[in-house]
């Protein structure tokens, strides 16, 4: 079993039995030891250790006996044994211990200090506290080399990044509470299990032109009037028939696909407004949004690249918007402000997907320059099932009309949802009770209908799939 070793404990001071029961407490209501990996502590360890440039990054929780290491980065590392861990030394100093040379440290002097393979020179540790306070585990990286002292902002860098682990808890609880069942995985944090697709099966379905754009529509919850369509892609496959974005986006990330393809979606939403505003001039109204994934993200130059594709396919800006999850966002946050201010000042919209399943929502509410916030589907489905559901998003419409944001109810399915949201004050939306995603000519139909107002159910279930 990996563990560190030293040759003598870390030197670990009495815990007081009462501050430790409290401890226990809050770490049992917060539920994460026995809880499955949570893709969004893997997102926050490599984020650690790209910015660190850590050799290992390790996110761990403490029971009595054990450090139970939920995420790591770098060495495969399941548990530690508490005792003479870096944790009780954090929870004796109630804050964060920071080492720049093991070799220098007295507690440490003599002392080797062994991740499995890793011999480790440095390291430092900042505690992930429960919203009352109690230090419920700690973030470690660890570096092979001694570094040089840990200036104050990076060290304020980890603590934030120990936030994000703590406010990932509190929307865990928070979901616990509405009864839902384990947050959807987030796309860009998925783990690829699967064989299938790879690299080459994917640039083959680019090559062979096997992926398509459905479209779904959003539409003004008061009038039922169509204002714009989300572009979903789907993979067209030979023998398996159409395979859901779910099946292959993970793993185009994964292998870096994700950039042609994601080029090929932008290319083909673009050019498919084109075509719908040659078919009536009025559809120029019609937004229509692309998902963005976090590596397209991350590549400077995206708003240039927008920029010319809608001078290749004249259209305005306003015509285009851009949806993308929290969680895209904070694997590079410097080069996410830059790339979301310069498409911002290009005039195309910015979405914010899935809101609420990320990392600290809230906090990035006010960091990010978004137009709209599309709440995610799982708080609709759950909006119908009692006041404190209903208390969640009706806190998130609020908030993001006081931030100036427009807000978007996704996955609206049923008459009831749709009514509360209304009475909610939600002024958009977008659901199988209005519509499924389907291919562009389809849209066109519903683009010809008066007004472009969508007919009432029963009438909506008929609309093609
Ligand atoms: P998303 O952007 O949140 O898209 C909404 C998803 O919810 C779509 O799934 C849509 O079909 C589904 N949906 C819409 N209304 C309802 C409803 O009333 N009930 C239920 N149960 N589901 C509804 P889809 O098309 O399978 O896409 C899944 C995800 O794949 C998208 O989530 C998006 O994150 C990603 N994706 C889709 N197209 C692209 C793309 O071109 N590029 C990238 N990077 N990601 C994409
Ligand atoms: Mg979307
Ligand atoms: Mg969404």
């Amino acid at each position: 079993m990996p563990h560190i070793e030293t040759p003598e404990p870390i030197s670990t001071p009495v815990i007081e039995r009462q501050q430790e029961t409290a401890r226990r407490s809050a770490l049992a209501s917060a539920a994460i030891l026995d809880t499955a990996p949570e893709p969004a502590f893997d997102a926050i360890t490599r984020l650690a250790a790209e910015y660190f440039r850590a050799d290992t990054v390790l996110l761990g929780f403490a029971d009595d006996s054990r450090v139970w290491i939920k995420s790591y980065w770098g060495e495969a590392v399941g548990e530690l044994p508490r005792a003479g861990s870096i944790f009780e030394r954090v929870l004796a100093e109630g804050g964060p211990v920071v080492v720049p040379n093991i070799a220098n440290d007295p507690a440490l002097a003599g002392s080797r200090l062994r991740l499995r393979r890793l011999e480790v020179a440095s390291f430092a540790s900042v505690p992930v506290r429960s919203p009352a306070g109690e230090i419920l585990g700690n973030l470690t990286i660890f570096g092979v080399e001694p570094r040089r002292k840990m200036v104050l902002d990076e060290l304020r860098m980890l603590e934030s990044l120990a936030e994000m682990v703590a406010n990932q808890l509190e929307l865990r609880r928070l979901r616990q509470a509405l009864g839902s069942h384990a947050p959807r995985p987030c796309l860009p944090d998925r783990k690829i299990s699967s064989a299938w697709p790879r690299r080459p099966d994917l640039r083959r379905a680019l090559d062979q032109r096997q992926f398509v754009l459905h479209y779904q529509p959003e539409i003004e919850l008061t009038t039922r009037k169509i204002v714009g369509v989300e572009a979903l892609i789907r993979w067209v496959h030979p023998d398996r028939g159409v395979v859901s974005p779910i099946d292959f986006i993970p793993a185009a990330e994964e292998c870096g696909m994700i950039l042609p393809i994601g080029d090929w979606g932008l290319a083909e939403a673009c050019s498919q407004i084109q075509k719908w505003c040659d078919e009536d001039l009025r559809n120029r109204s019609l937004r229509v949004c692309v998902n963005l994934s976090a590596r397209q993200f991350a590549r400077e130059g995206l708003a240039d690249h927008v920029e010319a594709l809608l001078r290749q396919f004249g259209v305005f800006s306003r015509q285009l918007g851009l949806e993308m999850t929290e969680s895209s966002l904070v694997t590079d946050t410097p080069t996410a402000m830059e790339v979301l201010g310069s498409l911002r000042r290009l005039g195309v919209s910015l979405l914010m997907d899935d809101f609420g399943t990320g990392y600290g929502s809230l906090h990035h509410l006010h960091s990010f320059p978004f137009d709209v916030l599309k709440v995610d589907r799982s708080f609709v489905a759950r909006i119908t099932d009692g006041e404190q559901p209903l208390q969640i998003v009706r806190t998130i419409i609020d908030l993001a009309r006081a931030l100036g944001m427009n807000v978007v109810a996704e996955g609206i399915e049923t008459h009831e949802q749709y009514a509360l949201l209304q009475q909610l004050g939600c002024r958009y939306g977008q659901g199988y009770l209005f519509a499924r995603p389907m291919p562009a000519e389809d849209v066109s139909k519903l683009l010809r209908l008066p007004g472009r107002v969508l007919p009432h159910s029963p009438a909506a279930a008929n609309l093609p799939n």
